[in-house]
């Protein structure tokens, strides 16, 4: 009789090599645990029973916790239920994904949108749905993983041009594009682990010189950037109907879900298309609920994504000034560059002790001696939690000498 196989030795040695792996993690900083938060999201949060200011999350507007944003989301399920029941085809599209589609169209410029269950989805979704065999896909070298991954997935071939360097991105359009059927460009709109963002006039005007489609994942600035919110496009004034946007909810919108915006036609062949709208369960109800208000927020209450900006401004400055490595940018989003891995892993402890949560982002997240602690403020952060996240960072720096 055969041995079970997860008590056979070529079992036993593959759990071995998992936990040899795990230890080589560990002694390279590079050991990844969760932390659990106690109760909501928020300027500050309570984990492992102590109090800290949180300057990690992505909750830019202070939406994740916002009592018009919870109780929308529990209306919601109230009037819908707890659950979608099935993916959207199926039966799983309510009205509240209808109308959350038309509203975000109407916040981004664009003829029609689609919901998918996160960004991460509406990523792959997108990439592989427009692309395959004898097409190519020119995606900038930083781009979130969930593009990286799409383009794993997509038959395309692809061509990764250096950080926001547009003349790269002409050469390599210019020597391969030629080609190929057809030509996708992809970028973050903002950045995620720099904050920084893309050259998007110049995107724009190479996809419209090289016939080439452009999509920007805009999920760091929806509502974030721009004078109405609106993310990349907005904050370059830049009215290009055919450009396709990404976007997500679970970032300043304070909840989960991800969509793209574009033209009927590319919303509609998604649709038909995009097996990570086809294959997975649709939002629920809550989150529909949850995401429908926090938009409307975003329009009425321009005020809160100035007051993060204008907290960004002070923070970089004050940390410039402090000697700290801190890329140009304009976003929530302020890493400060620290490079090697154990060193930000330091830091961050250090930081948890004085009681501010700050991550250390590590390779494969970022590349190799770029590891960094990136803060990401929140409009619900007080003028005291900045001055001790300040404070914080002139500790460390007489500590550790970094
Ligand atoms: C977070 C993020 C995503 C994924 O969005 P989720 O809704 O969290 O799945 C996609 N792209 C970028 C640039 C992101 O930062």
């Amino acid at each position: 009789m055969l041995e079970p196989l997860e008590t056979g030795p070529a079992c036993g040695r593959w759990l071995d090599q998992l936990a040899g792996e795990l230890e080589r993690l560990e002694g390279q900083g590079l050991k990844r645990v969760t932390r659990a938060v106690q109760g909501a999201i928020g300027p500050e949060v309570v984990i492992d029973g102590r109090r800290l200011i949180l300057a990690a999350a992505n909750d830019y507007l202070g939406l994740a916790g916002d009592p018009e944003v919870i109780e929308a989301a529990v209306e919601a399920a109230r009037s819908h239920g707890a659950g979608a029941g099935a993916a959207r085809l199926i039966s799983g599209t309510f009205d509240l994904d209808h109308r959350l589609e038309a509203e975000l169209a109407g916040f981004k410029g664009t003829e029609a949108a689609l919901v998918f269950s996160t960004g991460y989805l509406a990523n792959l979704g997108v990439v592989t749905a427009l692309t395959g065999p004898g097409d190519a896909i020119f995606s900038d070298q930083l781009n979130h993983a969930s593009i990286v991954d799409g383009c794993r997935l997509s038959k395309a071939e692809r061509f990764v041009f250096g950080h926001g360097d547009v003349d790269h991105l002409d050469r390599l359009l210019t020597e391969h594009g030629s080609r190929f059927r057809r030509r996708l460009i992809v970028t973050d709109g903002v950045f995620s682990m720099d904050g920084d963002l893309a050259p998007l006039p110049e995107l724009a005007s190479l996809a419209r010189r090289h016939e080439a489609m452009l999509v920007v994942d805009d999920a760091h600035a929806t509502g974030v950037i721009g004078p109405n919110g609106g993310g990349s496009l907005d904050h370059f004034g830049l009215k290009d109907d055919r450009i396709i946007q990404i976007g997500t909810m679970s970032k300043a919108l304070g909840c989960l879900g991800g969509f793209a915006a574009g033209p009927a036609v590319v919303i509609d062949y998604l649709r038909n298309t995009a097996r990570p709208f086809f294959y997975t369960t649709a939002l629920p109800p809550a989150v529909l609920g949850a995401a429908l208000k926090a938009l409307d927020i975003v329009r009425r209450r321009p005020e809160r994504r100035e007051r993060v900006l204008a907290l960004a401004r002070k923070l970089r400055a004050e940390l410039t000034g402090q000697g700290w490595s801190v890329p140009v940018g304009e976003t929530p989003i302020v890493p400060v560059i620290i490079g090697d891995s154990q060193d930000a892993l330091a830091a961050s402890a250090r930081l948890n002790e004085l009681g501010i949560m700050i991550p250390a982002i590590r390779p494969p997240t970022v590349a190799p001696g770029t590891a960094r602690l990136r803060i990401a403020l929140s409009a619900g952060h007080t003028d005291q939690h900045l001055a001790r996240i300040v404070e914080a960072f002139r500790t460390l720096k007489e500590e550790m000498g970094l």
